[in-house]
């Protein structure tokens, strides 16, 4: 397995393999770049089939942190970290050992939870390291981001429905959402409220079940999701939906969610633009959660209490974020990816610069 070769390397600063065989753990740090201050991004418990796949999504998903960070006007890098495992192999020790790992970083990466990780976890991180955020309310956190995800992602959606489709409320708007977590169940009931009309899919059929009583959705089977006749599609359970097998499916107007690195590769992008398919960038509108999880950092940082009303009106500002993005989209003549991935690299890239000179 390489690593400096790897096709999604990217110039991270570091990659640090853990393992410690008395609780199990198998991990990946990496840190993708820290100009704009240290690297804050969540960790992923995974049932990965190979070391191969994990190093790929650590990598892919530390790079996405940099660029969500610098778009979201946040003073923090890129990282993440990769546990190899599921809840099976889960436990309280294994959690511990990775507080261990993450602490010898010294501040430059902070871990927050991700897929497969709770708020008990970075608990559990927290008995070992400082450098955690997203713990629980009673030990001064913030808590769970997933709500405040969800909260950006609508606003991203309906920033993009309004540029598409030239609606600015979603009443009747037809919206496909894969996948019932944390982030996609809140953003169903967002929806429901602002009077769309959703099409959910789920491996777990019982969240299917809550949201058709919960919300009127209408469950569809896991791979026909692709294929439905929506305005939006938005992708909320893991990575590389939009791809070389689905994109020819697809018949929504606008793809908006909350699953980081939606796009298989840069390509799909562009061609989502061909397609006319109008692509709020994932890291644009997922930022949420990171907004949460850094004003919770920062009040750590100068002892004051964490403050729920910064962080809403920092979320606020994903409607104007999106909304430049396309427009930069439309005047460049490129994917809303490209537009996103030029303003967020002028922004870390400029900070390399100064800081050399
Ligand atoms: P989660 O684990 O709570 O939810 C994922 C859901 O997707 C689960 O219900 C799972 O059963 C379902 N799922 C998995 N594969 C599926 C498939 N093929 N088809 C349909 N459903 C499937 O995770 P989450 O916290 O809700 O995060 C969802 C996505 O959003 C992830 O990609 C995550 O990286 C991203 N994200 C989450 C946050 C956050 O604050 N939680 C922030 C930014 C980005």
């Amino acid at each position: 397995m390489s690593v400096f070769s790897h096709k999604e390397f990217d110039q991270h600063e570091q990659v640090t393999f853990f393992q410690d065989p008395a609780t199990g753990l198998r991990a990946i740090i990496a840190v993708h770049n820290t100009n704009l201050g240290p690297a804050l991004g969540g960790c992923r418990m995974w049932a990965y089939e190979n070391d191969e796949q994990a190093l790929k999504d650590v990598l892919r998903l530390s790079r996405g942190m940099t660029y969500k960070a610098a778009i979201t006007g946040l003073p923090l890098g890129g990282g993440k970290s990769v546990i190899i495992g599921d809840k099976k192999t889960k436990t309280p020790e294994l959690m511990r050992a990775m507080g261990r790992a993450v602490n010898t970083f010294g501040g430059k990466y902070i871990v927050a939870e991700d897929v497969g990780t709770s708020v008990d976890d970075m608990n559990f991180i927290n008995s070992q390291t400082p450098h955690v955020v997203g713990i629980s309310h009673g030990g001064q956190g913030s808590g769970d981001p997933s709500p405040t995800t969800a909260l950006g992602v609508f606003m991203g959606l309906k920033a993009a429905v309004r540029h598409r489709l030239g609606k600015n409320d979603l009443q009747g708007v037809r919206v496909a959402v894969q996948g019932l977590g944390n982030v996609g169940y809140n953003l169903c009931r967002h929806l429901h409220e602002a009077g769309a009309q959703l099409f959910v899919t789920d491996i777990a059929a019982d969240k299917m079940d809550l949201a058709g009583r919960e919300f009127g959705a209408t469950a569809i089977a896991l791979n026909s999701i692709y294929d439905m006749d929506v305005d939006v599609f938005a992708p909320c359970a893991l990575g590389g939906g939009i791809n070389d097998e689905t994109l020819p499916r697809l018949k929504a107007k606008v793809v908006a969610g909350a699953a980081n690195n939606q796009l298989a590769e840069a390509r799909h992008g562009d061609a989502l633009r061909q397609m006319n398919i109008l692509y709020a960038p994932d890291y644009v509108i997922n930022a949420g959660g990171l907004i949460s999880v850094y004003y919770e950092h920062l009040a750590r940082k100068e002892g004051k209490a964490y403050d729920r009303e910064q962080v809403l009106k920092h979320v606020e500002k994903i409607d104007a974020t999106s909304d430049s993005i396309f427009k930069r989209a439309d005047q460049d003549g490129v994917s809303t990816a490209t537009a996103a991935d030029r303003i967020a690299e002028q922004r870390f890239k400029q900070t390399a610069t100064s800081k050399a000179a």
